[in-house]
Formats: C-alpha cells, sequence, structure tokens
C-alpha cells in the first residue's frame, strides 16, 4: 500500500512552504469530492495531501472595498446561503447548485471546481463571465492576483507553478443594471456533467441596450472559452431576433467540442447557441429589473 503525507496546516506560508518542499507529487485538499475519487480509482498518487480547511480565511465570504471575497475552499452550500452574494450573482450561485447532490454542495469548493481543470466544470463559466480574479499563495511569502481564465490550460492542467495554491476569489460588485445567468444542458435531469454550459453576464443602459457583456460556454473545447464575438453581437444592442441569431451564430462557431456518450460534435456545436440564447434572455431579464 502506498503511502500518502497528510499536512493541515494553519497559516497559508505553512502550507506553502509544505507543498514547495514535497518530494514527489503533493495535491492540495479543498472539499475533496474530486480528489478523493481520483485517489481511490488510482488516477492520481500523490506523496502529500494538504488540507486547507484550517487555515483561516480559506472558507468564509467577506464583502470588502466593493467587491466579494470568497475563501478559496468555502463549499458551495455557503455561497448559496449568501443572500447578497445570490443577489449579485444569481449566475454564479445556479452553477454551484448544479454540482452535484446537496451533500456533495457541503464541501465542493470554487477553488476545486476550478483547479480540477475540467472543461464542463459548472461554477466556471459564470465566474469568468464575471470577470472575477484568484488571489495565489506561494512559497516565500508570494501573492499574484490573477484573472480566474488564466488558471486552466487544459483538461487537468493549470497555470500554478509548484507550491502555489488559490486563497480567495475576489467579485466586484456588480453596476447598476448588470446581472448573469448560468445554464447547463446535460442527457439526465440531475447528476451529471454538462454537454454544454452556458455563462453570460451583461450590463444594460436605462432603455435596455447591452453596454457591456461577457459570454462564456463550458464543455465545447479543452478549457472554458470566452466568446468575444459573442459579447459583440450584444453589445450596442437590445435583445431581439437579429442580436439573438448573432450570438447563437457566434457561440456556434467558437465551439470547438469532442463528440462522446454525452453528445456528438454537430449536437454539443447546436446545443451552444440555443443555450446562449437562453441565458441572455435570462441574463437581459434579470438586469432591466435592477
Ligand atoms: C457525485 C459527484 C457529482 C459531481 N457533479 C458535478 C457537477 O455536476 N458539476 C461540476 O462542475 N462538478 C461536479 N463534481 C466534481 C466536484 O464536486 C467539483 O469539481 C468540486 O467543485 C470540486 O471542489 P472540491 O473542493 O471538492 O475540490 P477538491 O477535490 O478538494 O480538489 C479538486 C482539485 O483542485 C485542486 N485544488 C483544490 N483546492 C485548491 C486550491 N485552493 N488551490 C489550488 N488547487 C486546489 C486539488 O488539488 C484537486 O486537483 C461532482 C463530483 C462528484 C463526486
Amino acid at each position: 500500500m502506498p503511502r500518502v503525507s497528510f499536512a493541515s496546516p494553519t497559516t497559508i506560508d505553512e502550507a506553502a512552504a509544505a507543498l514547495a518542499g514535497a518530494s514527489g507529487l503533493a495535491k492540495v485538499l479543498s472539499g475533496g469530492t474530486d480528489l478523493l475519487v481520483q485517489l481511490r480509482s488510482g488516477r492520481i498518487k500523490p506523496d502529500l495531501i494538504v488540507d486547507m480547511k484550517r487555515i483561516p480565511g480559506m472558507i468564509g465570504i467577506r464583502e470588502e472595498g466593493g467587491k466579494f471575497v470568497i475563501g478559496a475552499a468555502t463549499p458551495g452550500v455557503m455561497l448559496s446561503d449568501h443572500k447578497a452574494l445570490e443577489h449579485a450573482y444569481p449566475g454564479i450561485v445556479e452553477g454551484v447548485d448544479l454540482i452535484g447532490s446537496q451533500q456533495i454542495q457541503g464541501r465542493a469548493s470554487l477553488a476545486g471546481n476550478l483547479c480540477n481543470a475540467s472543461p464542463a466544470a459548472d461554477s466556471v463559466p459564470a465566474i469568468i463571465a464575471a470577470r472575477a480574479t484568484c488571489v495565489i499563495a506561494g512559497p516565500n511569502g508570494s501573492r499574484r492576483e490573477v484573472p480566474a481564465e488564466s488558471i486552466c490550460t487544459g483538461p487537468g492542467r493549470t497555470s500554478l507553478q509548484k507550491g502555489e495554491f488559490l486563497i480567495e476569489f475576489h467579485l466586484p460588485k456588480p453596476k447598476p443594471r448588470q446581472c448573469d445567468a448560468y445554464l447547463r444542458f446535460i442527457p439526465r435531469t440531475e447528476m451529471d456533467i454538462a454537454v454544454v454550459g452556458c455563462g453570460i453576464n451583461v450590463t444594460l443602459d436605462g432603455g435596455g441596450t447591452c453596454t457591456d457583456a461577457r459570454v462564456v460556454l463550458g464543455a465545447v473545447a479543452p478549457t472554458t472559452v470566452i466568446v468575444e464575438e459573442a459579447a459583440q453581437a450584444l453589445i450596442g444592442h437590445k435583445l431581439d431576433a437579429d442580436t439573438l441569431a448573432r450570438l447563437d451564430a457566434a457561440a456556434q462557431k467558437a465551439c470547438k467540442p469532442i463528440s462522446d456518450k454525452r453528445g456528438t460534435i454537430e449536437y454539443r456545436t447546436k446545443i451552444a447557441g440555443v443555450l446562449a440564447r437562453r441565458t441572455a434572455a435570462i441574463a437581459f431579464e434579470r438586469a432591466a429589473a435592477r
């Protein structure tokens, strides 16, 4: 039976030192809902596991200087229960609420969802659409803040260097008439992996014309995709039939999916356009109501 060392540090610097000093594979543990499954199946064989949950600040949500600061290991249920966050970012909470079951959401974190680096991760499109940033801690007290979209570099791969891990997400408070939405399509009614996921964040003027937008697709490429052309289809326009048609076409054009048991390339591509239309309609309606 292979030996795995386990560390449960109480400071960020202790955690970074443990990760940086590991001789073999070191893995960060937040909720463990991906990591433990991978351990059991033998997909990963770490020499060291470093638990984040005893480090103050890693679990919790605070409002500070015009933004929400979310501890990287905060479980999904805490995000769903946070009234101000849910009001500001219903789309992010929609993504979190789709992760597994209630039991899974009692552990599963944003950092784990992002750093597991699955292109189908449900919280990631809306987090990126919100222009969230991640604060990364590293060895020798280093800290850097990067856009959430810079973390995943491919399926199961991240841009994090040895000894680095996420400590916080920063979400700017939305502007007036700014809101988001997230939809995914799965072949079953629950507990499945997205065939396509779509997160859209829009800002409207008083007349309902879009002044800013981010359209992000999941599960249609090796990483989550920011579809700039789809955002441009919305900006400067109201949500009429022409706008929706341009959005649909831009979303489909951005897809580079694989065919698997959940859907073919053609099916995923078509669904991406349909989901983009539906998600935009919800985001516009929410933003207009603010
Ligand atoms: C039954 C079941 C259903 C699921 N359904 C869904 C679903 O519908 N949608 C979906 O998106 N996911 C789903 N998942 C996957 C999983 O629950 C999510 O990806 C979850 O958000 C992972 O978070 P975690 O805190 O448990 O991560 P962990 O398992 O602790 O970690 C996951 C990965 O991220 C790394 N990591 C964790 N925290 C950090 C950090 N702070 N800094 C750097 N790296 C870190 C770990 O080293 C590991 O590689 C499901 C899982 C199960 C078991």
